[in-house]
């Protein structure tokens, strides 16, 4: 019987699965080298140790009966660590191996014969001519392991900005991908159960500013067909994957109605936070469900959503202008408790809760309504 849930990570993620892992009577311990991380401050306990710690990791798999992570950049030698000493750990590395690195996450799109964006594997520099006939130009650099929210990311409209970020990467194997003109970015949080059961959450619309998600429209406004067909392939991913839990599959629509598949995150996601606040049972929710072998909610919305994130902006870490954003009674804020507000940093998010369909009016007041939160 699981009566803890162990979760790597202390971020935002990790701090609202823990909410409603409380909520639903379990004890959580977190694991993260930041003393009080977000997770930290309300979980039951907090291990401070880094992720690749495997005393610590042990501990961690010795005081809760189920362990998962919130992020998927950690050491997935601690992950296999747990497994080979008979600790139960979800998602299973199998899936870490696939989703931690870009270039073994599209061969596995492609092997599912995904629909993707060109791509091509830069390893050294005499790769690179190869590479951009594959993919033309502009074209999209990544590194293959450890990017993040932009991080580690270059857009190559030229020979000479290829060359530089190749050598901003430093040597490190990237990734290069056609820019995709697209007409919108979508994504779809779905969650396998151990029996195989997949459940879909409606598609959100994703508008990113400098790779970092900025605002969520849920449901997407696209067409009944295209949201199907995203939700069929994120079925696909998950069943694939064989991961047990929340994931989230992000696709790119292109102005003539293909859905490119770009990048799966094998946890619960930014594009998800929607869920808290308009649907009966969060992304967060079913992520502990699906792990402690428990039946999945069937996803449905109370209300369409904006999702707006929270960022810092360097200039202070005391957050203004609170009042006036509740002054609108459709919004609810969530406020991750970190220290430091630093530029980029993501901080909180709003959800505006709206009746019928979401249009420019509403993304405006969207927008007006974060325009009135500051960093003092
Ligand atoms: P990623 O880390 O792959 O999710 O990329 C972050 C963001 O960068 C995406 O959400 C897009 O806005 C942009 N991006 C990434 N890859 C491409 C691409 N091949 N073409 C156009 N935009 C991209």
């Amino acid at each position: 019987m699981i009566e803890a849930i162990g979760v790597i990570g202390g971020g935002q993620l990790g701090r609202m699965l823990a909410l409603v892992a409380k909520r639903m009577g379990y004890r959580v311990v977190v694991l993260d080298p930041q003393p009080h991380s977000p997770c930290g401050q309300v979980a039951d306990e907090q291990i401070v140790a880094a992720y690749g710690d495997r005393v610590a990791i042990e501990e961690l798999g010795r005081r809760t009966q189920i362990v998962t992570y919130e992020f998927e950049n950690i050491a997935i030698g601690s992950v296999e660590h747990l497994e080979r000493n008979g600790y139960r750990v979800t998602p299973a590395s199998s899936v870490l191996r696939v989703t931690q690195d870009r270039i073994a996450e599209k061969a596995f799109l492609r092997a599912c014969a995904m629909p993707t964006t060109e791509f091509a594997v830069v390893e050294r520099a005499e790769d690179l001519d190869g590479a951009l006939a594959i993919t033309g130009l502009p074209a999209v650099m990544k590194t293959a392991r450890g990017g993040y929210d932009g991080k580690g990311q270059w857009r190559a409209a030229s020979r000479a900005d290829a060359n530089d970020a190749l050598r901003d990467a430093g040597g490190a194997a990237l990734i290069v991908e056609r820019a995709v003109d697209f007409a919108c970015e979508l994504s779809v949080v779905a969650v396998r159960a151990s029996d195989d059961e997949v459940v879909a959450f409606p598609v959100a619309e994703n508008v990113h500013e400098d790779g970092i998600l900025m605002t969520t429209i849920a449901p997407a406004r696209i067409g009944d067909d295209v949201a199907s067909r995203a939700q069929e392939l994120a079925r696909v991913v998950g069943r694939r994957l064989g991961i047990v839990g929340t994931y989230c599959v992000e696709f790119f629509l292109t102005r003539d109605g293909e859905l490119l598949a770009n990048e799966i995150a094998p946890r619960p996601h930014n594009s998800g936070h929607f869920t808290i606040d308009v649907t009966p049972c969060s992304q967060y929710e079913q992520h502990v469900r699906a792990i402690c072998g428990l039946p999945l909610s069937r996803p449905r919305m109370f209300s369409c959503a904006v999702m707006t994130n929270v960022l810092g902006d360097g200039r202070g870490d005391r957050l203004g202008g609170v009042a006036e954003l509740l002054a609108d009674p459709s919004i609810v804020l969530h406020v991750y408790g970190k220290r430091h507000a630093v530029a980029r940093r993501k901080m909180g998010h709003f959800t505006m809760l709206v009746d019928g369909p979401i249009d420019d009016a509403t993304l405006r007041r969207a927008h007006a309504a974060r325009a009135k939160l500051f960093w003092s």
